[in-house]
């Protein structure tokens, strides 16, 4: 069976924010799913060294979608080892030169940029593979499927190991000491009916694990993307309602962060766990991001 290793990369200093996993292809060869930020990389090398690997033995990289947390130091480990990427072809261009990436962050994050994504490099063109959905990768006999999954990000793919899927965050946000599946939806391309499609064809794979960015790996898929699914589809009433009534996208923050903390109180979470899911997910993003997905539907 292959060797799948969590790595924690302790983002902001803080454990259990965002995993990404090295999977063993050989006895010292892996591939990573995810690369994380650049500015974890140092804690990525330490985390890699307390599983016995070392970046020189770094085969492959394969990125859920081109979020600055998910894959920005994937630049500059393609040209410290040489190592390929690979990446929805939506998202290729934007690793290969990622100023407006970097631009339209900048914007969000402003002074914060460097303290929390670090020097995000560009991935020398010639190490940047496209994938389409259903595509394999064989890597020292370890084969890696995609699956093209839009619905939190329009150049989202899902990679598929065995009985285990990289959910990225199309896969919703989970953290330990919780059932809860909170969906992440910052703007600008959020897409429900797309979500709920991926969701289904995530499903269908039969997975026994899901391996989430946000955070670790889970082992009961159905109830998983049921939570998930059933979170998206209420959200999504609640800003139909909200936007058929004059309301606003602040509005709609209101109103999901109060239904989302009730629900997580109720569920048993405690003040950190709630924090957690607040401070990685903020809920003026979701409700910016759903907010414009169903205004835009209403104009079409
Ligand atoms: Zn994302």
């Amino acid at each position: 069976m292959t060797q799948i290793h969590t790595i924690d990369l302790k983002f902001l200093k803080i454990a259990e924010i965002i995993s990404i996993y090295a999977v063993r292809t050989s006895d010292d060869g892996f591939v990573l799913l995810e690369s994380g930020p650049a500015s974890t990389l140092k804690r990525l090398e330490k985390g890699l060294a307390k599983c016995g690997l070392s970046l020189d033995n770094l085969k492959a990289i394969f990125v859920t979608h081109v979020h600055l947390d998910h894959s920005g130091g994937a630049g500059t480990l393609a040209r410290r080892t040489g190592c390929p990427i690979y990446v929805h072809p939506r998202g290729a261009r934007h690793l290969s030169d990622p100023t407006k990436l970097l631009t339209s962050a900048e914007r969000v994050y402003g002074k914060m940029m460097t303290p929390l994504w670090g020097k995000t490099e560009p991935t020398p063109q010639d190490l940047v593979r496209s994938v389409d959905s259903g595509e394999v990768i064989e890597i020292d006999g370890t084969s890696i499927h995609a699956w093209h999954t839009p619905g939190h990000a329009s150049h989202h793919v899902a990679w598929q190991i065995g009985d285990a899927i990289a959910t990225g965050d199309v896969g919703g946000v989970c953290f330990s000491g919780s059932s809860h599946v909170l969906p992440p939806m910052p703007p600008p391309d959020i897409d429900i009916e797309s979500w709920l499609r991926s969701i289904t064809l995530m499903r269908e794979l039969k997975p026994k694990k899901l391996l989430l960015t946000h955070f670790g790996a889970f082992e009961d898929p159905q109830s998983h993307f049921e939570d998930l699914e059933r979170r998206i589809r209420r959200w999504t009433e609640v800003a139909e309602d909200t936007l058929a009534s004059g309301g606003s996208p602040n509005d709609l923050a209101r109103k999901l962060e109060e239904m989302d903390t009730g629900e997580l109180k109720a569920g048993g979470a405690g003040f950190l766990t709630i924090q957690r899911y607040r401070k990685l997910c903020p809920m003026n993003d979701n409700a910016t991001g759903l907010f414009r997905y169903v205004s835009r539907r209403t104009n079409v």
